[in-house]
């Protein structure tokens, strides 16, 4: 039996080892996955939603449990498993047991005078069978949200989580089970990247993947092949800029929270700093301060939890390494214990360093200045990455017209990472930080199949611009066009359209 190794970052045990999937259990997923469909896609909304209630539920009953097991797996601090794992995929449950009936029902759309008497709608179907592929950075709420989002537009989905995370598939699978969810309406396969290779082949109706550029390039390519549609959630290079009449303490605060929260394996941490010359000196002062006061650790009193892996460690050590012999300065040093990284403030960068264009995924922060506005927003849009961005200003007004120039997906004023958490907001990134948009409305829009119907009564027996085409029937046509094109409004044009229309039925 081939095995996935879990292992705990803290001590470097093996705490379990799981079972890995073949391809060919990878395709048979998807076929009950596909039969599971039939039954699942005509249930009520309200009884899938008492589904995910009952998910919901389990959760709770379970919550110390089931923060350990993540824990364990990841290397992050308790808290972090219960306030960043836990806490959203119960809010977006909740969320979505409130407003699932209310999203799906058909939305009405204007139809135009031309199309008389006609009415026009949108409706709102399953897809099918959604493959969803997950990181290992947040390993359940980046899995459970959006199996929740897909469950309740009424898909089936075969899950693949990260394989440096086995042990969340194993809870995931325990989760559905223990929640009395009909079998196959969610399946669990677990392995590297044969798997997903597996998944992708066996053609199911959307991939929805969260994880790195460079894997959701690959999968795109291969999803292409079969014309299935992907949703992608990747890496960012958040960007904070932190301008003069800042509530400054709070900006510190936010910056330490933001780069440092899950040891800065965060999509959305803070990854470079722009502050405005005149308040860099007392910032970086008060913010060093800030850094020493951390604690390292996996106890409840920690603040700062392991790397979950090994490559990640090398990764962050050779950019910061890198940044350094270009002639980047430490203001806080490079000191790892074990799989434990303090966290890394430097200064002195620029955009030729990987350390300020490149994603991290780590504890660094890396802090330049700039003079004026248009100067950080230069530099912040000056990335391929394009998914959170913060400015803190006390001005909220200017504030909100200085977010509208940044190129990204989602952006906060005098906070941060908070945001992917409001259910109601739809998320996603621009550039290369990602293709579609989850969370809110939109994220069970983009697991449905949208209909737009047009409904005409059918009283006539036939419409004006059908056959018989004729020279009088082109000259009331062209009539209709120009009156239908005046820059009048429709009640001084109405009289003018019903001459029009009779004319054109005596011409039928
Ligand atoms: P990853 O791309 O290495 O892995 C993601 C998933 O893809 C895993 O399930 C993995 O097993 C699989 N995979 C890995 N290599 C593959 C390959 N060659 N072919 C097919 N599948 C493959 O990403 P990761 O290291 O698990 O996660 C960290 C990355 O995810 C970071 O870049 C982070 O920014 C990003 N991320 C994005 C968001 C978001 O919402 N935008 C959220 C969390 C993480």
């Amino acid at each position: 039996m081939e095995v996935l190794h879990a292992v705990n970052p803290v001590t470097g045990e093996v705490i379990e080892e799981l079972r890995r999937n073949n391809p060919e259990e990878v395709s048979t997923a998807v076929i009950n996955s596909r039969r599971s469909f039939e039954n699942w896609s005509t249930l009520s909304v309200e009884i899938r939603v008492k589904y995910l209630k009952a998910i919901r539920s389990n959760i709770m009953s379970n919550l110390d449990e089931y923060a350990l097991i993540i824990s364990k797996d990841t290397g992050k601090v308790l808290t972090e498993s219960l306030m960043s794992d836990i806490l959203p995929t119960l809010d977006f449950i909740r969320y979505y047991e409130k407003n699932t009936e209310k999203f799906l029902k058909s939305k009405k759309r204007n139809t135009p005078l031309s199309f008389q008497g006609g009415k026009s709608f949108i409706t709102y179907q399953p897809l099918g069978v959604i493959g969803i592929i997950a990181p290992w950075n947040f390993p359940f709420q980046l899995s459970m949200i959006p199996v929740i989002t897909a469950l309740a537009a009424g898909n089936t989905v075969v899950i693949k989580p990260s394989n440096e995370t086995p042990t969340i598939g194993a809870l995931i699978e325990r989760i559905i089970i223990e929640s009395g969810l009909p079998e196959g309406v969610v399946q669990v396969v677990q392995g590297g990247r044969e798997v997903v290779s597996a998944l992708i082949d066996a053609k199911p109706n959307k991939i929805f993947f969260t994880g790195s550029v460079a894997t959701g390039r690959k999968i795109m390519e291969q999803a292409s092949k079969h014309l299935i549609p992907v949703e992608l959630e990747l890496g960012g290079k958040d960007p904070m800029i932190v301008l003069e009449d800042a509530n400054i303490d709070r900006a510190v605060e936010g910056a330490l929270y933001g780069a440092f929260a899950n040891s800065g394996q965060v999509c959305v941490s803070v990854e470079r700093l722009y502050l405005q010359e005149n308040i860099a000196e007392e910032f970086i002062r008060k913010l060093t301060e800030r850094v020493k006061q951390l604690n390292i650790g996996s106890g409840k009193n920690n603040d700062i939890g392991a790397m979950t892996t090994s490559d990640q460690i090398e990764h962050v050590k050779n950019q910061i390494n890198a940044a350094v012999k270009m002639g980047a300065k430490l203001i806080t040093p490079l000191k790892i214990e074990n799989n434990f990284i303090h966290p890394v403030v430097l200064s002195n960068v620029n955009h030729q360093m990987e350390i300020m264009t490149e994603e991290t995924f780590g504890p660094v922060l890396p802090i330049m200045t700039f003079d004026r506005i248009e100067e950080a927003l230069r530099l912040a849009n000056d990335s391929d990455y394009g998914l959170n961005a913060s400015i803190w200003t006390k001005d909220t007004a200017r504030g909100e017209k200085i977010a509208t120039k940044l190129v990204t997906g989602n952006v906060m004023l005098n906070d941060v990472l908070r945001n992917v958490g409001n259910p109601d907001l739809p998320y996603g990134g621009y550039k290369d930080s990602g293709v579609g948009k989850y969370h809110g409305p939109e994220g069970l829009y983009s697991f449905s199949r949208e209909t737009s119907v047009m409904v005409n009564k059918g009283k006539s027996n036939r419409e004006a611009n059908w056959f018989p085409y004729s020279t009088k029937k082109y000259e009331g046509l062209t009539e209709l066009l120009k009156t239908l094109n005046e820059d009048k409004s429709l009640l001084r044009k109405g009289g003018a359209l019903l001459k029009i229309a009779k004319k054109l039925k005596e011409i039928d």
